[in-house]
């Protein structure tokens, strides 16, 4: 299964914001945004290089597309469906990122990043409404459990990382069971209820040239 296997840091670094793809470094001062806040290469700290409309949309939709851990191919097929859909499509193209699985599994606090969550989900330590889901992208509703399978329950990872995990951060429409290590999906999230800092707008655009 292809995956992005750039640099983590550089891709924050190339898009000036912190995505969130080391888990608990991401919080300290070794964070590469907190150092070296500047895009890398060569040309960088060229500060004063224009950017075009096209530019500003192309970043925008790289940075949800590395945030949520999604390839090319995957996100112009999450842009078909959700231009297909009835409402604003690009609040119907965040929505659908937040509901994939490896997504609501790092939103409960089970894994300190979506890449951790997206190999959890592989190595088959998640169940979905009793059934082992092995789909990182499986697209949950709501009113779906996901519970850490039985046997998996003693793998240290979701308990360090609850223990972590600051428990303000958790959205409204997710609940979670510290002790049992699941979690249930409420209600599907409206864009407010998306802590994300991205202008979806900017995505749309660029793909319905
Ligand atoms: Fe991005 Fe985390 Fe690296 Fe900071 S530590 S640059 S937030 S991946």
């Amino acid at each position: 299964m292809a995956r992005n296997t750039d640099p983590k840091c550089k891709q924050c670094r190339r898009e000036g914001v912190k995505l969130f793809l080391k888990g608990e470094r991401c919080l300290t001062l070794k964070c590469a945004i907190e150092r070296r806040n500047y895009a890398p290469g060569d040309h960088g700290q060229n500060f004063r290089r224009k950017v075009t409309e096209y530019g500003v949309q192309l970043r925008e939709k790289q940075k949800a597309r590395r945030m949520y851990g999604v390839l090319e191919r995957q996100f112009r097929g999450y842009y078909a469906k959700a231009a297909g859909q009835k409402g604003v499509t690009g609040e119907n193209l965040l929505r659908m990122l937040e509901l994939r699985l490896d997504n609501l599994v790092y939103r409960l606090g089970l894994a300190s990043s979506r890449a951790q969550a997206r190999q959890i989900v592989l190595h088959r330590h998640l169940s979905v409404n009793g059934q082992t889901v092995t789909i990182p992208s499986y697209q949950c509703r709501p009113g779906d459990k996901i519970e850490v399978r039985t046997g998996s329950a003693k793998v240290d990872v979701f308990k360090s990382s609850l223990e972590s995990r600051d428990p303000n951060s958790l959205v409204s429409w997710l609940s979670v069971d510290k002790d049992k290590l699941s979690g249930s999906v409420l209600q599907s999230p409206s864009r407010a209820e998306i802590p994300v800092p991205l202008n979806e707008q900017l995505i749309v655009e660029l793909y319905s040239k």
